[in-house]
């Protein structure tokens, strides 16, 4: 099913433009990565491919439909093939993990038995298989007051896990993660992703995990695609002109990838 924006522009109020003219398309089953400085507009274009931003102008095509030209029936079943992961998942305070997990199965139940699924928990062992998958298995019972930010993350992650979704669209899914547990929750949700055929774009802070993981990278700067190229064609010019001089906060390579020909600021060497 194709996803596809054309010519399409955001803007918030009467601010400027937070996407101004973006074409891209997302095949089925494709994994593409979202880089670019803060600001650029990485979150305003998940939340236009998620259905939850209306653009002002340009046309918007999801899972194969027009999600504005839906009904709101028909749009409530489109956003129940998706997931949109923000950056901090909106987990209730007093809500036990399990059931912060669990409610990634809403689409799929009846309201009845999400609303028994608050006292007893439906299906505690997907839960608990889902947050084995990031390694919190141990937190299946906290409170998710409790957790730290990182945890919230990966519960968030592990919500995703447990949904039918079959489009991942994912807001800097591992920025409280460090650089291991990040590089692995990634394998997670690609390998997840890739087992269902679903496709996947994320926006990405860490570059380096952009260029190692994804073969796609779409490069965002005001509002505009920079770049949109296989990886192997996304070279430190061109990573400089995204970042100027943030590429030098921005861009940091774990041991493990520093070995590689991967770009670095000539500012910093
Ligand atoms: P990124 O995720 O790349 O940091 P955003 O999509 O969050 O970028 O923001 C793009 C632009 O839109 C920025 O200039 C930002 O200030 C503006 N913006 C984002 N959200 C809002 C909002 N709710 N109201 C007004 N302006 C916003
Ligand atoms: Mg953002």
């Amino acid at each position: 099913m194709s996803t596809h924006l054309r010519s399409v522009s955001v803007a918030y109020g009467t601010g400027g433009r937070a996407l101004d003219g973006i074409t891209m398309a997302i095949g089925p089953g494709e994994q593409v990565a979202i880089i670019g400085p803060s600001g650029a507009g990485k979150t305003t274009l998940l939340h236009t491919l998620a259905s939850a931003l209306k653009p002002g102008e340009g046309a918007v095509t999801v899972l194969g439909s027009d999600p504005w030209r839906l009904s709101q029936t028909e749009l409530q079943r489109l956003r129940r093939r998706l997931f949109l992961a923000p950056q901090a998942p909106p987990l209730p305070p007093r809500q036990r993990v399990v059931n912060a997990v669990l409610a990634g199965r809403l689409p799929e139940w009846s309201t009845w038995r999400a609303l028994r699924s608050l006292v007893y928990p439906a299906d505690i062992r997907s839960a608990r298989t889902a947050l084995a998958r990031f390694r919190i298995e141990d937190k299946l019972f906290l409170r998710c007051d409790r957790l730290s930010g990182g945890e919230r993350q990966r519960v968030g992650l592990a919500r995703l896990l447990a949904s039918p979704a079959e489009l991942f669209l994912l807001d800097e899914p591992v920025s409280a993660l460090d650089p291991a547990l990040a590089q692995a929750a990634l394998q997670v949700l690609q390998g997840e992703a890739s087992a269902r055929g679903a496709s996947m774009v994320v926006s990405l802070h860490a570059v380096d995990l952009a260029l190692a993981r994804f073969p796609r990278i779409v490069g965002l700067r005001e509002g505009k695609v920079l770049f949109d190229l296989p990886r192997p064609a996304v070279d430190e010019a061109l990573l400089i002109e995204l970042y100027g001089s943030e590429l030098c906060n921005s861009f940091q390579a774990p041991p493990e990838h520093q070995a590689e020909a991967l770009p670095i600021c000539r500012g910093c060497v």
